[in-house]
């Protein structure tokens, strides 16, 4: 591309903005806490009005957990063929009563370069980033936007981590997907957007220990202490960290015992074990699970062991890496750069990588996800997105997603 075909691609895109943002602002002024079910479904209902102008139709499709919002699948296009899937979420971790407590609400930064607001990057901002793309690529492109199928899945609970968006992804998607384009915030490092190609799986479990109470002064010796034992069971499972394979165990919680002058019988931990392979994490799965004991003497509890939950990898792919090469050849034609990194932590990318190549990341620049507190010193600020990167992002997917898309059609551009 010239310097005068980005410049205009650029402006035509910034162009956009003032309607775009008018729709964010829209959507992070309503509370959508994911079990603030109500708020999620205005989100949901919101989401399908600005996605209707461009021809998109809704369907939402009610959770199995009665305490969240509807899930919101958006079609378009030849329902035949295997969709580009574009995915989103309509939740937020922020409750109203936190948004209240810290006045974290809409506010725009201009000299900062950012908008701050819950959701605003975590993923308000990526939902309004596949609206500009679309919109954009229908009109730039409109015969590779009516040629193709196109499907825009906005999981109600994406904040809780589970299978049950997956599943009704997967149920929209038979025959597999093109690719996965998931709009979690892109952050820049430098120059660089990242792109993301792998995650972490993650496993849940609970270590409980089972003593034997008795009175700390009269009769100690008749004790077996729950909270001793745990302690080493902790330890050993500490140990099973592995930074060299990218292995972590996190022992987060911890309690036992209830009074001092008493040999307490029972104590438990809670620990989350992460890596990016499945493989490396099920024989670390194994490792913990051994940790489970009878007592070795009458002075020691018996530790039993139990998963919680588990979540599954996104390991790196070939697949993966080809699809990159489309953002790739799109960041030098427009004179940007991309580096391809993998996050530890989870996203609906760990449970629809199986439907096809996907890659994460898409959405616009921000930072301090999950954060809501301001503190005067400027120390913590709350998350925010920059508006400086919608259009910049946006021209990078359109052209990876028209180069994939003509390549593999044997259109090459
Ligand atoms: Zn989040």
């Amino acid at each position: 591309m010239t310097v005068d075909e980005k410049t205009s691609l650029n402006e035509w895109l910034s162009g956009m903005l003032p309607e775009a943002m008018g729709w964010l602002q829209e959507m992070v002024g309503i509370n959508s806490f994911t079990t603030n079910r109500a708020g999620v479904d205005r989100v949901g209902a919101i989401t399908a009005k600005c996605f209707s102008e461009l021809g998109f139709s809704p369907e939402f499709v009610p959770s199995e957990d009665p305490n969240h919002g509807d899930h919101l699948f958006l079609s378009c296009g030849n329902p035949e063929l295997r969709p580009v899937i574009l995915v989103t979420h309509l939740d937020t971790v922020f409750s109203p009563e936190e948004e209240k407590k810290n006045a974290f609400h809409w506010l725009e930064a201009p000299l900062e370069g950012r908008i701050y607001g819950p959701g605003t990057v975590d993923i308000k901002g990526g939902t309004i980033l596949i609206w500009m793309l679309l919109r954009a690529l229908q009109k730039a492109r409109p015969e590779v936007f009516e040629q193709h199928h196109w499907l825009v899945a906005a999981n109600a609970s994406e904040e809780v981590i589970g299978a049950e968006f997956g599943r009704r992804t997967a149920e929209r998607a038979i025959g597999g997907a093109r690719a996965v384009l998931v709009f979690e915030g892109g952050p820049r490092e430098g120059d660089d957007f990242h792109v993301v190609t792998a995650r972490k799986g993650r496993a849940l479990y609970r270590l409980h220990a089972e003593g034997r109470s008795a009175h700390a002064g009269s009769a100690h010796a008749a004790g077996a202490n729950a909270i001793v034992t745990l302690a080493g069971a902790v330890q050993a499972a500490a140990r099973v960290t592995d930074y060299a394979k990218d292995l972590t165990v996190n022992v987060g919680s911890i309690g036992g015992g209830s009074v001092v002058n008493r040999v307490p019988q029972e104590a438990w931990a809670d620990l989350e074990m992460r890596a990016f392979s499945p493989e490396i994490l099920e024989a670390a799965r194994c490792q913990i699970e051994a940790l489970a004991a009878a007592p070795a003497s009458p002075s020691e509890a018996r530790i039993l062991v139990n998963c919680t939950g588990t979540s599954p990898a996104w390991p790196a792919s070939s697949s993966a890496l080809e699809l990159l090469q489309h953002w790739r050849a799109a960041a030098t034609a427009l004179g940007i750069k991309i580096k391809n990194v993998s996050r530890g932590g989870l996203s609906d990318a760990n449970y629809l990588c199986t439907l096809g190549p996907t890659l994460d990341g898409l959405g616009p620049s921000g930072a301090n996800a999950h954060c809501s507190e301001r503190t005067d010193d400027g120390i913590k600020v709350p998350e925010y997105v920059e508006p400086g990167s919608f259009a910049p992002k946006v021209a990078l997917n359109l052209l990876a997603v028209c180069r994939m898309l003509s390549v593999e059609d044997g259109h090459p551009l």
